[in-house]
């Protein structure tokens, strides 16, 4: 029995009736949370996205029809109540906004009926998430991810806000379009007209924006939706986005302090934290070195130590074969940590493994001055003594070293002192660390492909100081890329961008393209570089991560209304589906044998 809305007029959201409405009368609408009848009174729960409010159903004032209605109220009811609002006769819930205040029924509808729902709406859910994504319209009636969203959208609002103040203009660019490497694999949509020829979504605005700049328009802003076709990750999305950006006439200080300022200000509008500028940069190698990693955490210290000087011609073997073949040995001090037990080091030992790492070597620091160690026997009393001052160790300290190629020290490193600060509980989650790393490599060795590849993407400009190494030693020169990190995880990063024909040709055969691939491929860009163009730089935030970090939540599904699963399918949707025959002929496509059933 749904009745309809005619006459009636919402005047408030559930909190937004406060002390200041008291003798006032008020229709408000939402769903039932609950109800409880308690003898001559019914109370229900009233809960709109602004959150909670108490209606008291008391038949003298609602009437006998009123009453018996609010009888019938089941959870996930919509209704429309209008009332007065009084103080709470009853006990005060200080955990309500609108805790002190009820509204006391004159009129009831009931908008719409629900069946009894798969799982409670509530916050916190305890409910299997494959069960709630199934069901997502109902799961963000829940309060935590309608509280998610709303950040979502003032964070937007926020960056419109700043961006139009700083002259950007907000331009659109396609969807359909033709590849932009960023290195993922991009998702095809077949073309209809141009039957076997196909679309790109884009895995992200970069040429376009570019083009922008090109074409005089100085300042460019756009949440933009990405899609990347990366494999399996637990926490990825085949589409996100971005807050992108691009700006002319402009080297990486001028992005850098735009950014900083945009930062500091949603930050503090959004959540109320205020960022201290400028902040702190550090070049990629100082990071790789001090962290194992190009986004560190800088909360805590446990900083790598480099001891291959200090360990070179020692007897253990594991450190004297990774010197030989050209890597490192590295170590980091865990604090007070030396008498933690065996079975816990040999986990971190696992642990260490799964980076790449083919063991971990241990040195314990016992408080009398001796060691318990897997390898204090291979090396000499001074060679240890030496170690241990060069690792800071005191007594008690327990010394974790990895020993190989420097990518896998830095891996691994890198990764085990996170794992320890997680244990031991360094990471204040109400400390907010962001650090610009700078001074990127611009290529990156592919064991996979066989050649080099852009580490940011081909249009990035390399170090004018670097550019003369680029024949000689690709791999030494770094680029003008950067990337904003917060707490260890990477939000957003960008490049001053190549503006030069003979350079961007040069990166293009540096990257192993064929001067006709490079042209059928990026030739409208190296063709607009021919009719004057203002050098350019830009950066992009990921805004999902950037709303995930500020509501501290677990995944990124919580801050995306409706996100795939690892597998990048829908479970609500059940996308991605199969067609009929006749659109796919229409697109001039067929299945391969046995194409649908393979995993
Ligand atoms: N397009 C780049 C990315 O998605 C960002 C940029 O360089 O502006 O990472």
């Amino acid at each position: 029995m749904a009745e309809s809305m005619k006459g009636l007029h919402r005047t408030h959201r559930c909190t937004e009736v406060s002390n200041a409405e008291i003798g006032k009368v008020v229709t408000v609408m939402g769903w039932v949370q609950k109800r409880r009848n308690l003898g001559s009174l019914i109370f229900v729960d009233l809960r709109d996205r602004s959150g909670l409010l108490q209606v008291v159903f008391d038949e003298p004032k609602v009437g006998a029809e009123g009453f018996a209605k609010a009888g019938t109220l089941r959870n996930e009811f919509v209704v429309a109540v209008t009332g007065t609002v009084e103080r709470r006769s009853a006990a005060v819930n200080e955990n309500l906004k609108t805790g002190e205040i009820e509204v006391i029924a004159t009129g009831l509808r009931v908008l719409s009926e629900s069946e009894t729902p798969p799982f409670p709406i509530e916050e916190n859910s305890l409910t299997k998430e494959d069960v709630r994504l199934r069901y997502r319209y109902l799961d963000l009636r829940r309060p935590d991810l309608q509280r998610n969203l709303m950040m979502k959208s003032k964070v937007a609002m926020l960056l419109r806000n700043f961006m139009e103040k700083e002259g950007f203009l907000e331009i659109e660019t396609p969807m359909l379009t033709k590849s932009t490497p960023e290195g993922a694999r991009d998702y095809l949509v077949p073309s209809r007209v141009h039957p076997g020829s196909f679309y790109a979504l884009p895995q992200s605005p970069q040429l376009f924006k570019q083009l922008l700049m090109c074409s005089g328009y100085d300042r460019y802003f756009q949440i933009a939706r990405c899609f990347r076709d990366e494999d399996l990750r637990a926490d990825r999305q085949p589409e996100f986005t971005q807050a992108d950006m691009e700006l002319s006439f402009v080297d990486v200080d001028d992005v850098i302090d735009v950014n900083e300022r945009l930062l500091q200000y949603v930050f503090r509008e959004a959540i109320g934290v205020e960022i201290p500028l400028p902040i702190p940069r550090m070049s990629w190698q100082e990071a790789m070195d001090r962290y194992g990693s190009d986004k560190p955490d800088t909360r805590f210290g446990m900083e790598l130590v480099d001891v291959s000087e200090t360990v070179a011609g020692c007897g253990f073997g594991v450190f004297a074969g990774a010197l030989e073949n050209g890597g490192s040995v590295r170590g980091i001090n865990a604090v007070g940590q030396g008498a933690m037990p065996r079975k816990k080091i040999d986990k971190l030992v696992e642990f260490a493994k799964g980076y790449g790492a083919k063991g971990l070597a241990y040195l314990a620091v016992n408080g009398d001055g001796t060691y318990k160690s897997s390898f204090a026997k291979f090396m000499t009393e001074e060679e240890l003594r030496a170690l241990v001052e060069k690792m800071g160790g005191k007594p008690g300290d327990l010394l974790l070293f990895a020993a190989d190629r420097n990518k896998v020290v830095w891996d691994v490193l890198g990764a085990l002192r996170l794992e320890i600060a997680k244990e031991l509980g360094l990471l204040d989650p109400n400390q907010y660390n962001f650090l610009w790393v700078t001074e990127f490599p611009l290529l990156e060795w592919s064991e996979e492909e066989g050649r080099f590849m852009a580490m940011h993407h081909p249009f990035t400009m390399p170090m004018e100081e670097d550019w003369d190494k680029i024949d000689s030693d690709p791999g030494a020169v770094r680029a003008k890329a950067y990337d904003i990190v917060l707490n260890g995880t990477e939000l957003g990063g960008g490049s001053v961008r190549i503006h030069q024909n003979d350079i961007q040709e040069k990166m293009f055969e540096v990257l192993g393209f064929t001067k006709e691939r490079a042209h059928e491929q990026f030739g409208f860009l190296l063709d607009a570089f021919r009719y004057g163009v203002p050098p350019h730089a830009g950066l992009a935030y990921g805004l999902d991560r950037m709303v995930m970090l500020m509501m501290k939540c677990g995944s990124i599904r919580d801050v995306i209304a409706f996100p795939k699963v690892k597998d990048a399918s829908c479970l609500m949707t059940d996308a991605p589906g199969t067609v009929e025959e006749k659109q796919l002929e229409e697109l001039g496509l067929q299945l391969r044998e046995g194409a649908a059933d393979a995993p």
